[in-house]
């Protein structure tokens, strides 16, 4: 179902493309009765103050809440995203190289027992 009229067009997440959205209580979208408001903030971030706005994907259906920020703040986000995903990335990294530093400090272990058992063998044998 296509509607052109009665709506902003807009993303939509599920649908993946732009579809026409129209706006219904961020509220109905959440089943939380503290969005009924639209100026929204985070306490431990009152710098990022926002408005969202509930919508209904006239093509799918799909509801979902929307925000107004700053671009910069998007930009921010982006950044830190990017960063995110570079950390994961090492951690990953480090966590693959620990594992066969691990190998290889057990296969070291090894071999020094079986070196030490030599020693002893060679010394009980002098005696
Ligand atoms: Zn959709």
């Amino acid at each position: 179902m296509r509607v052109t009229k009665g709506g902003t067009d807009m993303y939509c997440p599920s649908c993946k493309e732009v579809t026409t959205c129209k706006a219904v209580p961020a509220a109905q979208v959440t089943y939380n009765p503290s969005d009924y408001g639209q100026r929204k903030y985070y306490i431990k971030h009152d710098d990022i103050q926002f408005f969202q706005r509930g919508r209904e994907c006239l093509s799918c259906g799909h509801e979902f809440v929307s925000a107004e920020v700053d671009l910069q703040f998007l930009e921010e986000l982006v950044e830190l995203r990017d960063a995110l995903s570079e950390i994961k990335g090492n951690a990953e990294a480090y966590v693959k190289e620990s594992a066969a530093a691990s190998v290889s400090l057990e296969k070291l272990s090894e071999s020094l027992g079986v070196l030490r058992a030599l020693k002893v063998y060679k010394s009980a044998k002098k005696s």
